[in-house]
């Protein structure tokens, strides 16, 4: 399987993601993603939007604000406790999370580092709004989008006339002040994610946790996650949170190289069953309670956040089961798992990304076989216009002969490259080559659209 290292060279040299700042040197835990990379990881934040939001009838979609109002983020908890343990060598004056450094790692002032107790680090990124800038005018970055969800149940609720279950998705961006960002985009310092909160009646929380699970894992491997590169880790009692029932998280073999098996996986995914403990703490006159029994009773909040319950004439605070996924881990897993190194003859290897089609940036490349023809040129870019015309993402390239052009879409995951030549100004036929098979079929002008929408299925 590939690794890290070839897929971050892809990444740069084809325009798929790049360092953030990279004129000026960096700025660590950002990317910035190029002409290839907007367009596939748009195609996962669509293909889990039609999935999560579009295929069932018990979802609603949610945009909410990046800046929160700092009682958001104080009733949530997260003020007090959203921190990561910090540790710092006292030799080479390095910081590292406690739980990710080895104490018997080299120094680069000699020997072992020589390392601080663990303190408290809040991730949380703060900011002031508005044109004074002082302790009354603080917001901060919302270190996860479900909180916007959270404050918003009650607007979704009396809007859309739900009953229970039912659940609100978002997808958008999220800020952690992460003490080591490192391993590419896998932990960053901004990144997306896709966020559902479920809400359900307390006692159905088991099953409709499970249910999640279950749906979570299937949307990897529908959109081309090989079975055996995903794995699912059940939380121990001593790593939940304190207010959490139970946590599945989805791991993705992200670390391949590693000798041990176990350690070549890692978090994509978190699905968990959160209780009712984010509508209490938000709830008018309700409460926040941390793990070590502190209480914050809400004065603040305007709202009860509760549902009313035909069956019984009462109010609620329903529970919530909540897959929160990875938009930035998620493409990464894609990418890893489509890349694919394949000796075509002796001596001469292709590279392929195998990518879902609804994943491919390029749906189709239209190529002319001769760029000097401008009969040639001009079928290629009607046809180019057909396919567009139907939702499929089509390009137009004439800038190399026909081999290299196939292996550079090859390299980007283009399903079909559809070729003009001499024989299509006589009989309005076109090559059509697949990226898998490098099998190519003759097939009529008038039949394309049809024919590649047969094989590439849906495609918003
Ligand atoms: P980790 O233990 O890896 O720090 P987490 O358990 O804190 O992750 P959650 O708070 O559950 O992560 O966030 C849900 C998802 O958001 C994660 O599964 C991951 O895909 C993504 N995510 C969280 N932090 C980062 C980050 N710093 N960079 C990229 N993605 C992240």
């Amino acid at each position: 399987m590939v690794d890290l290292d070839k897929i971050i060279s892809l990444c740069k040299r084809r325009g798929f993601i790049f360092q953030g700042s990279e004129q000026y040197g960096g700025l660590q835990g950002t990317w910035d993603y190029g002409p290839l990379g907007v367009e596939l990881k748009n195609n996962v934040k669509k293909a889990w939007w039609r999935y999560n939001v579009y295929e069932r009838d018990d979802m609603e979609g949610l945009d909410s604000s990046i800046l929160l109002n700092r009682l958001v983020l104080k009733y949530s908890g997260h003020e007090a406790t959203f921190s990561d343990p910090m540790v710092d060598c006292r030799k080479c004056k390095k910081r590292f999370r406690a739980d990710q450094v080895d104490p018997n790692e080299k120094c680069s002032e000699g020997g072992t580092h020589d390392l601080t107790e663990p303190r408290p680090f809040n991730l949380m990124f703060k900011t002031t709004y508005g044109p004074v800038a002082d302790e009354n005018n603080i917001a901060y970055l919302r270190p996860e989008t479900a909180q916007g969800i959270f404050i918003n149940f009650k607007n979704v609720l009396d809007s859309t006339n739900r009953k229970l279950p039912f659940g609100i998705a978002q997808i958008g961006k999220s800020f952690r002040n992460e003490i080591t960002p490192k391993n590419f985009i896998f932990r960053v310092r901004e990144f997306e994610q896709m966020e559902i909160e479920y809400f359900v009646m307390p006692g159905e929380d088991e099953k409709c946790h499970q249910e999640w699970v279950e749906a979570r894992k299937n949307w990897y491997i529908r959109y081309g996650i090989k079975p055996e590169n995903i794995r699912l880790y059940n939380q121990k009692k001593e790593e939940l949170a304190h207010y959490a029932k139970a946590t599945v998280d989805i791991h993705y073999r992200f670390f391949p190289d590693r000798p041990e098996e176990d350690k070549q996986f890692d978090e994509v995914e978190g699905v968990a069953n959160r209780t009712d403990f984010d509508l209490s703490c938000h709830t008018k006159g309700g409460k926040l309670v941390l793990a070590d029994g502190r209480e914050f009773p809400n004065t603040d909040a305007t709202n009860k956040l509760t549902y009313f319950d035909p069956k019984t004439n009462q109010h609620l605070l329903p529970y919530v089961i909540e897959p929160s996924c990875g938009v930035d881990r998620a493409t990464l897993a894609f990418m890893m798992d489509a890349y694919c190194e394949e000796e075509v003859k002796e001596g001469d290897t292709r590279v392929v990304l195998k990518l879902h089609p609804a994943l491919a940036p390029i749906k189709v490349a239209v190529l002319p076989l001769k760029k000097n023809n401008e009969d040639i040129k001009a079928t290629a870019h009607k046809i180019k216009k057909i396919l567009l015309g139907s939702g499929f993402r089509t390009v137009y390239d004439d800038t190399a002969g026909i081999g290299k052009l196939y292996r550079r879409q090859d390299e980007v995951g283009t399903p079909f490259c559809v070729t003009v030549d001499f024989q299509t100004l006589e009989d309005q036929t076109v090559t059509v080559r697949d990226r898998d098979t490098m099998a190519q079929e003759r097939v009529a002008i008038d039949d394309l659209k049809d024919y590649v929408a047969k094989r590439i299925g849906h495609n918003d």
